[in-house]
C-alpha cells in the first residue's frame, strides 16, 4: 500500500466512527430537582489547578455544609488526572480516573496541561467527548459597560474530534473538521433555550463560512433551521474575523447578547472576551451535556506563573464563577446566588502577581460575604 492509500484507508475510517458518533448523540436529560443524592467530582488537574481548587472547594463546603451533612450532597475527590500519571499510563484520561468521574453526575475540574506535539489529545477534548459535553458556555459581563456576553460554543465536533487523528504525507500534513446536523442542532438549540429562559431577545451566530462552506455553511443553515423555532429571538450572521474585532469595539459591542459558534472559534473569541472583562482569570465556563456536566476556568494550567513563583497570587475567580454555574446546573440556586453576589461584592484584588492579594485573601474576604 502506498503511503496516498494508507491515508485515504484511515480517513474511511474516520468517517465511518463519525457515523456511528451521530447514531450515539440522543440522551435524555437529568432533572436534578428530582434527584435525592447529587455526586459532585472533585478533580485538582495540573499546574496552579491544585491551587484554585483548594479554594473553590473552601467555599462549595461552606455553602452546601447543611446538604453534605444530610448525605443529600457527596463531594468526591477523584486523584489521578495529572500531567506525570497521563504520561505514565499514555493516556489523556487513564481508564480508572475515567471510571470514577462516571460514577459522578457532575465535575469541578481544574486545568489539566495539554503535552505539546506528541499523539496525545488534550484531557478535556477527550473528556468532552466521552462524557458528550457538548454546549461549552461561558458568560462574560461588565455591568458598568452595559456587556453582557453568553457564549454557546459547540464543544465536541470541529477542528477538535479528530485532532490528534491528522494524516501525515511526505511535505504535507492535513487535519480534519467535522460538523454534524444533530450536534449543530442540539447547540443551536441550546443557545437559542437559553436565551429565550433569560428574557434575551438577540442570537448571533458566529461561523467563518464564507469560507469553510460545508462545514460553517451546515452550522450557519442548522441554526437558522432552528431560530424559525424561536420567533420572538432575532437572529444575525457574522464572521469570526470581524465578530473579534466587534467585541473591541465600544461603539455596538453591548449589543451582543448570546453567540453560538463552532468549536475553535468559540475557544478563541471566549478567551478574548474573558481579557476585556479582566483576564482569563477571571472568567469561568461549563461543558454541558445530558447526563454529565463539567465546571471549570476558562484557562489553562498556567505553568509560567508556577515558574515564576506566582501560584499563590493565581485568581479564584474563574472556578468560583463556574462553581457558582455548577450550583445552578444542580438546582440549588439559592447558593449560587449567594455565591454570584460574593463575587460580584468582593474588593479584593487578584492581578495574578505579587500587586494584588493572594487567591488565598481573596477567598477568606469573599467567603466573609456568603
Ligand atoms: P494559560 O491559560 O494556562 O495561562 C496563560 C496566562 O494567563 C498565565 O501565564 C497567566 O499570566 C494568566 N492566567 C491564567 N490563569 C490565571 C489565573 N487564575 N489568575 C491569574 N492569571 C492567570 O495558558 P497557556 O500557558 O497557554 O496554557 C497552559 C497549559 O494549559 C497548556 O498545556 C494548555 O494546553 C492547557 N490548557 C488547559 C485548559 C483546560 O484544562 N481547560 C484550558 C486552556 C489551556
Amino acid at each position: 500500500m502506498t503511503e496516498l492509500e494508507r491515508a485515504c484507508e484511515s480517513f474511511r475510517i474516520l468517517m465511518e466512527e463519525q457515523q456511528a458518533r451521530i447514531a450515539k448523540m440522543q440522551a435524555e436529560k437529568v432533572d436534578f430537582s428530582k434527584k435525592d443524592t447529587v455526586t459532585i467530582g472533585l478533580v485538582d488537574g495540573d499546574g496552579i489547578g491544585p491551587l484554585i481548587m483548594n479554594q473553590a472547594v473552601k467555599v462549595l463546603e461552606t455553602l452546601l455544609a447543611d446538604e453534605i451533612a444530610a448525605g443529600k450532597i457527596i463531594l468526591k475527590r477523584i486523584e489521578g488526572l495529572t500531567i506525570e500519571n497521563r504520561l505514565a499510563k499514555n493516556q489523556p484520561v487513564p481508564t480508572e480516573v475515567l471510571a470514577e468521574i462516571k460514577t459522578c453526575d457532575v465535575l469541578l475540574k481544574g486545568p489539566t496541561t495539554t503535552p505539546m506535539g506528541g499523539k496525545m489529545e488534550s484531557a478535556n477534548v477527550t473528556l468532552r467527548r466521552e462524557l458528550d459535553l457538548y454546549a461549552n458556555v461561558r458568560p462574560v459581563s461588565i455591568p458598568g459597560e452595559g456587556i453582557d456576553w453568553m457564549f454557546y460554543r459547540e464543544n465536541t465536533e470541529g477542528e477538535y474530534v479528530l485532532g490528534s487523528r491528522g494524516v501525515e504525507l511526505p511535505g504535507m500534513a492535513v487535519d480534519f473538521k467535522v460538523t454534524t446536523d444533530a450536534g449543530t442542532r442540539r447547540i443551536a438549540r441550546a443557545a437559542f433555550d437559553y436565551a429565550r429562559q433569560n428574557g434575551k431577545n438577540r442570537v448571533s451566530i458566529v461561523t467563518k463560512a464564507n469560507i469553510m462552506k460545508k462545514t460553517d455553511g451546515k452550522f450557519t443553515a442548522i441554526c437558522h433551521e432552528v431560530a424559525a423555532e424561536y420567533p420572538e429571538i432575532s437572529v444575525d450572521d457574522w464572521y469570526i474575523d470581524i465578530m473579534t474585532a466587534n467585541l473591541v469595539n465600544p461603539a455596538i459591542r453591548n449589543q451582543f447578547q448570546v453567540m453560538v459558534m463552532p468549536n475553535l472559534y468559540g475557544d478563541i473569541i471566549t478567551d478574548e472576551a474573558a481579557q476585556i472583562q479582566g483576564g482569563v482569570g477571571t472568567a469561568g465556563s461549563a461543558n454541558i451535556g445530558d447526563r454529565y456536566a463539567m465546571f471549570e476556568a476558562i484557562h489553562g494550567s498556567a505553568p509560567r506563573m508556577l515558574e515564576e513563583g506566582l501560584g499563590d497570587y493565581a485568581n479564584p475567580s474563574s472556578i468560583l464563577k463556574a462553581e457558582a454555574m455548577l450550583l445552578r446546573h444542580i438546582c440549588r440556586g439559592a447558593a449560587a446566588e449567594k455565591l454570584e453576589n460574593a463575587l460580584e461584592n468582593c474588593k479584593t484584588v487578584v492581578t495574578g502577581d505579587r500587586s494584588g492579594a493572594t487567591g488565598a485573601q481573596f477567598t477568606e474576604d469573599l467567603m466573609m460575604l456568603l
